[in-house]
């Protein structure tokens, strides 16, 4: 027989028990470089020299911390993502080491690789090319 205390506390949801919550945290930077696809297929507008105005979402994840309300500080996400920032921005993406294909897939990767080890919640790096295409990466699953 279930006593009516333990009834009770089977109802009672799982985030209330342990406290715990979880959140994502975005921030958003934008910069402007120029860059071309080598690979892209012969005639393809992408193999010529262009430009672009990339926006970049960081997204953090996970638990709140009790006393603070927060995951961690939006400042941190930026000053973690500021070196490479000043790589990137007003650059021929094409010249930077390990960027000599630089799609949008490659610079999620390579936006991921460099900042991981210095922002360990990071969940996804999003590239936005244009207002309506975009590379989300994940890493390696
Ligand atoms: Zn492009």
């Amino acid at each position: 027989m279930i006593r009516p205390v333990d009834r009770q506390q089977t109802t009672v949801p799982a985030e209330s028990v342990t406290g715990r919550h979880t959140v994502a945290l975005v921030r958003t930077f934008t910069f402007e470089a120029a860059h071309l696809l080598p690979h892209a297929p012969p005639g393809h507008k992408c193999r010529r020299l262009h430009g672009h105005s990339f926006r970049v979402d960081l997204t953090v994840d996970g638990e709140v911390d009790k006393r603070t309300g927060w995951l961690m500080d939006f400042g941190d996400i930026k000053a973690a993502f500021a070196p490479l920032l000043d790589r990137l921005d007003h650059h021929y993406l094409n010249e930077i080491d390990g960027l000599e294909n630089p799609t949008a897939e490659n610079l999620t990767r390579w936006i991921w690789e460099r900042l991981k080890p210095d922002l360990p919640e990071l969940a996804c790096v999003t590239v936005h090319e244009t207002c309506s295409a975009r590379c989300e990466f994940r890493g390696e699953r």
